[in-house]
């Protein structure tokens, strides 16, 4: 099976860029010489703590039909980095702490996969097994924020 990993939209990075304002909410992003590795939502790279500034806003994931999904906070390169738009799982993510939540209709979560040392690979084929789920969203198993969003590949 073959996936497809996205994350924040590059027209969204570079509103928060270009206007320091969270999308939709309008509050300031929040500036700051990165204190961890993240990874930046936009190119999926974790940070270089210490060297690269990042901006911290609120962001809401898309849902397929409607449904109220919650906004949370991430952290993008403070300056242009390119969304990531490879084939498969960003190989960049692989060293942090993951978790796979599976959606069903209604953007309902029915499954959460979390196994440390697992390959990507497998936890994402044993949630899509299920017919039931639609996409999954990809999560820092300790700070529980978005990463991305995962899909079946046409
Ligand atoms: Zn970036």
């Amino acid at each position: 099976m073959r996936y497809l990993v996205r994350s924040v939209p590059q027209e969204v990075a570079d509103e928060v860029r270009r206007t320091r304002r969270a999308p939709d909410y309008g509050h300031p992003a929040h500036l700051e010489l990165a204190s961890g590795t993240g990874p930046c939502r936009c190119c999926l790279r974790p940070f270089a703590p210490g060297r690269e500034q990042r901006l911290l806003f609120t962001f809401r994931p898309r849902a397929d039909d409607g449904s109220l999904m919650a906004p949370g906070p991430v952290f993008i390169h403070a300056d242009h980095c390119d969304a990531y738009a490879g084939e498969g799982f960003p190989d960049a993510l692989r060293d942090l702490p993951l978790a796979f939540e599976a959606r069903s209709s209604g953007s309902r979560v029915t499954a959460l996969l979390a196994g440390a040392g697992v390959p990507a690979e497998t936890q994402m084929s044993t949630l899509f097994a299920s017919d039931q789920v639609r996409w999954l969203h990809l999560r820092h198993a300790e700070a529980g924020c978005f990463i991305a969003r995962i899909e079946r590949a046409a």
